[in-house]
């Protein structure tokens, strides 16, 4: 089967897929360019594919290295998944600083993309919990990288889209955790204002927040919603982790269900659902990871696939700039149950390329329905523009090479400078032309 992207579209194919065996210098001996790693294919759009060119599928590099428990760090290739971690150091009283929406991403992948997590105000991205990582370039060279040495090519690997070579290992730091409980709670927002306010003081308190938005609501209910923050909870209590999911999706639709008939009776019973949530102690692989619930869930989009939209808009703007996204969706009727908003921290992100930056992001999946959906794209992006904000490129296959190059003007000369000239993707090309 061909590998594809979490939203399935666009379909691209690669001359060769190569299946890679533990990572060794060998690995990239004799591939044709242009070249590109392919981990678990959870990032959306085109930021994993490599039309005509040579995939890497490195799901076999999944040699865990070490664990060394005084120093609290793991060593592993970069074909491990974050699930297969917490399989594995959960148990043992230890979590992963930061972790994405699902923990079914390699490390590569989640180095590559520098992912964030709903602790971003608090711990950053999750590069900043990289102590080093091996990248394998194509002139044969394992390069290891780190804040403190080939400090250059370390911060061009970091969010850095796959270009500067394979990661073969990295060196992770963990955290301590009494149990898997979560001391969470869910307040509901009646409007974005709320969002803002709840947001600002639960930021203070809680070290994981994150709102999901009702993107059919509008006028004065305009960014109803429910805010969830949480935090480790106090042992003692029960550590255990379990990756796998009850439920799957098993073949595609022929069409997509979600229409706006449904969206809105699925938002309507969520919100009721939510209300009013108190405190509660919750298992931290629902709380973390509440898609995970239901494998291969990106099929109900059907055939067609989907796509999704994901910004950041800087602080003084990023109200005005909401209202006028979540304006712009509602009116257009093509928005999915799955609106999340969260406040990013000031930390700086590590990587050249790294999409965190404080302010407010947005994201939510579209069914594509061809044209219709290319314009509200158009419609949306303009508004970023507008308001200086950025696009996350491992999410979102409609950015334009002008919008690529603007929110990256002052980071590319530099990240230009450490691209290993045999990989690409079609996400680079397509934002680049190279
Ligand atoms: C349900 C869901 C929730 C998500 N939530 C979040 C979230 O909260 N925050 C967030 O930031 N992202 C989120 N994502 C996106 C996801 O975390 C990233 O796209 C991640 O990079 C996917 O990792 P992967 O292993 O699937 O990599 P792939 O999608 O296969 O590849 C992604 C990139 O990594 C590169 N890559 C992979 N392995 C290597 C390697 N060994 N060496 C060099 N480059 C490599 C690829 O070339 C590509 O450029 C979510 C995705 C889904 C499906």
């Amino acid at each position: 089967m061909t590998p594809e992207s979490w939203g399935r579209i666009p379909r691209l194919r690669p001359a060769a897929v190569v299946p890679l065996h533990w990572a060794e210098p060998a690995a990239l001996a004799g591939r044709a360019a242009p070249i590109l790693a392919h981990g678990l294919g959870r990032s959306y759009g085109d930021a994993c594919l490599n039309e005509g060119g040579t995939l890497l599928l490195t799901r076999g590099l999944d040699r865990f290295l070490a664990l060394d428990e005084a120093a609290g760090t793991l060593t592993c290739e970069a074909g491990v998944s974050l699930a297969e971690i917490l399989t594995l150091v959960v148990p043992r009283g230890w979590f992963l600083p930061v972790v994405p929406g699902t923990q079914h991403v390699t490390v590569g992948g989640a180095i590559a993309n520098d992912v964030h997590g709903k602790n971003h105000h608090r711990a950053g991205t999750f590069g900043g919990q990289v102590r080093w990582l091996e990248l394998l370039r194509s002139t044969g060279e394992v390069l290891r990288c780190s804040p403190d040495g080939n400090r250059e090519l370390f911060a061009a690997t970091v969010g850095g889209l796959g270009l500067t070579g394979l990661v073969l290992r990295a060196g992770l730091s963990l955290r301590r955790i009494a149990t898997t409980r979560v001391a969470a709670e869910s307040l509901p927002l009646r409007d974005l204002s709320e969002f803002f306010a709840g947001s600002a003081e639960s930021d203070q308190r809680f070290e994981y927040t994150v709102a999901w938005i009702d993107c059919l609501a509008s006028g004065a209910r305009l960014g109803r919603g429910i805010l969830h923050r949480g935090n480790h909870a106090a042992g003692p209590g029960p550590l255990a982790w379990r990756s796998g999911s009850r439920l799957s999706v098993p073949f595609e639709l022929p069409f997509s269900p979600l229409g706006r008939l449904t969206l809105g009776a699925f938002n309507a019973l969520y919100h009721a659902a939510h209300r009013g949530a108190g405190a509660r102690a919750v298992e931290a692989r629902g709380f973390f990871f509440p898609l995970d619930g239901v494998a291969r869930w990106n099929r109900i989009y059907g055939r067609a696939g989907f796509f999704q939209f994901q910004c950041q808009v800087p602080p003084p703007a990023a109200p005005e700039a909401l209202r006028a996204l979540l304006a712009t969706i509602a009116r257009s009727g093509q928005g999915s149950f799955l609106a999340v908003l969260k406040n990013f921290g000031a930390a700086p992100s590590p990587g050249l390329l790294s999409f965190p930056r404080e302010g407010t992001t947005l994201a939510l999946d579209f069914p594509d329905r061809g044209e219709r959906t290319a314009r509200l794209f158009r419609e949306l992006h303009a508004v970023v523009a507008d308001h200086r904000g950025r696009i996350y490129s491992a999410k979102d296959a409609h950015m334009s090479p002008a919008q690529f190059a603007a929110q990256h003007r002052e980071a590319l000369p530099a990240f230009r400078a450490q691209v290993d000239p045999a990989f690409s993707s079609s996400l680079w090309r397509r934002v680049t032309g190279g």
